[in-house]
């Protein structure tokens, strides 16, 4: 832990991480070595690891990268937090991310952005840029993420580590700072699905006392799943019988030439193990971009309104009355892409408008997730293609462009909306020698399939 810790002070150019606790590290540290000490063993005993500023925690403070919430402290830890320490971990500190997990590159950090440690004039992703960039430049074995609309896929991606988000429900919410609530789900990031395996064991379960939407499924050993071999699989053909399903919509024009020419040859290497590939169509993709748009927003618009100045988060100084005290502190407090969001979720949620906007979007949500059972129902066993259009850009390429960044974003909404797990799993180098991920979908509760799948490739 002494030595990452020092390793991630003289790479603190990266801004991957926000916040510091030697000395509630070095304690947890020791904690760790007396359970080795007393002859326990376990696979995250001792591991150290960090986690995304959004998992509020005691021991260090939690800003989601939000002035809002500057200084702020946690009386408690998230769910996932206080399962990774029970396992043993230790945690470093806490990683950069785009303001309220809103963000495909890290630039919307209100605190500072985030690097490519492939090429540190571009960004590492988002919103889970921080961990990202920590996994990948070897500042932490493993980090914690969240993925909403991709959060946790792309950075992975766009960064070349292997990353998974769970079925909607497998991991608690609790103590995760809300930004679309049927969306958001945590996740693991690492070097590889060996290691995602390990952290989702930990991580996942019920936790239905405190959260609503926690699926009352028992844990599962995915480190287990990851060993047993398939049925009628071999050594040379581990992925034998796998169906693997290439959705036409993600291989179509709008995906850079260099990230297709990756992924088929990754795709390609997947036949070699025995896997077939079967082409399929997911026809509403194209739809998931407004569906999205309008869905999280209007998620973001309720969840945020807490954040009022009175129990919570940043007050301003002077203002006039109870109206202007509220005005004055949410201008000051959030950052320009989450008063766009808070706007239009206003908008769409609005007498007149509900019907129009977030009623329709709630409609073709399930008739994409529809086209996803179709899909596993008869065709594939999974689903692959592409994490993102593009490798990572540059770093103030597309701050300016809204649009351009929800557009990046094609590929990965759609599985958020259906609520299914998908991975990222490094699938090669694209232009300017930037890594490109192979997106993997599987079905609800297939996260030891997907790992499998991927831990076959590597
Ligand atoms: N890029 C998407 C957004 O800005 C997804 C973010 C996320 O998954 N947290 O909303």
């Amino acid at each position: 832990a002494q030595h990452l810790l020092s390793r991630a002070k003289v790479h603190e150019g990266l801004g991957a991480y926000l916040a510091f606790n030697e000395d509630a590290t070095m304690a947890q540290a020791k904690v760790a070595d007396a359970r080795v000490a007393a002859g326990e063993r376990g696979a995250l005993l001792g591991v150290p690891l960090a986690h995304k500023d959004i998992f509020v925690t005691t021991d260090f403070p939690t800003t989601a990268g939000s002035r809002m919430l500057e200084g702020y402290q946690s009386p408690f830890d998230a769910t996932v937090v206080q399962r990774l320490a029970a396992a043993g971990a230790v945690t470093l500190g806490k990683l950069n991310c785009d303001e309220f997990a809103m963000g495909s590159g890290n630039d919307n950090s209100a605190y500072a952005p985030a690097h490519n440690p492939w090429d540190t004039a571009r960004v590492p992703g988002g919103s889970s840029g921080g961990s990202a960039a920590a996994v990948a430049a070897r500042l932490v074995p493993a980090a914690t993420g969240t993925d909403t609309g991709g959060s946790i896929r792309q950075p992975a991606s766009f960064t070349g580590i292997t990353g998974i988000k769970p079925t909607y429900g497998r991991c608690s919410r609790y103590g995760m700072v809300a930004f679309a609530s049927s969306l958001d789900q945590a996740g693991p990031m690492a070097r590889s699905a060996a290691d995602c395996a390990v952290l989702l064991s930990a991580m996942a379960g019920p936790d239905i006392d405190r959260d609503s939407t926690s699926l009352d499924h028992p844990a599962e050993n995915y480190s287990l799943a990851l060993a047993q071999p398939r049925v009628g699989a071999s050594a040379a053909l581990p992925l034998k019988g796998l169906r693997i399903g290439l959705p036409k919509e993600f291989f179509g024009e709008g995906c850079a030439p260099d990230v297709l020419a990756t992924v088929r040859a990754a795709l390609t290497e997947y036949e070699k193990l025995g896997a077939t590939l079967v082409d399929i169509s997911l026809p509403r993709t194209e739809l998931s971009i407004p569906v999205y748009y309008v869905i999280a927003p209007a998620e973001a618009s309720s969840n945020l309104s807490r954040f009022d100045g009175v129990k919570f988060g940043h007050r301003a100084e002077k203002f006039d009355d109870l109206n202007d005290m509220y005005r004055k502190s949410r201008s000051e407090g959030f950052g320009p892409e989450v008063q766009r969001r808070i706007m239009i979720g206003t908008y769409v949620l609005s007498h007149g408008y509900y019907d129009a906007y977030y009623l329709q979007a709630q409609k073709i949500r399930r008739l994409i997730a529809q086209d996803f059972q179709q899909a596993f129902a008869s065709q594939c066993d999974v689903i692959a293609g592409p994490v993102a259009p593009t490798v990572a850009w540059k770093i103030g390429e597309k701050s300016a462009d809204p649009l351009a960044n929800y557009l990046a974003d094609i590929y990965t909404l759609s599985t958020s909306l259906a609520g299914l797990p998908g991975m990222s799993v490094p699938a090669g180098f694209g232009a300017g020698n930037m890594p490109v991920g192979l997106q993997l979908v599987g079905n609800y509760f297939k996260e030891g399939e997907l790992l499998q799948a991927a831990h076959a490739f590597q």
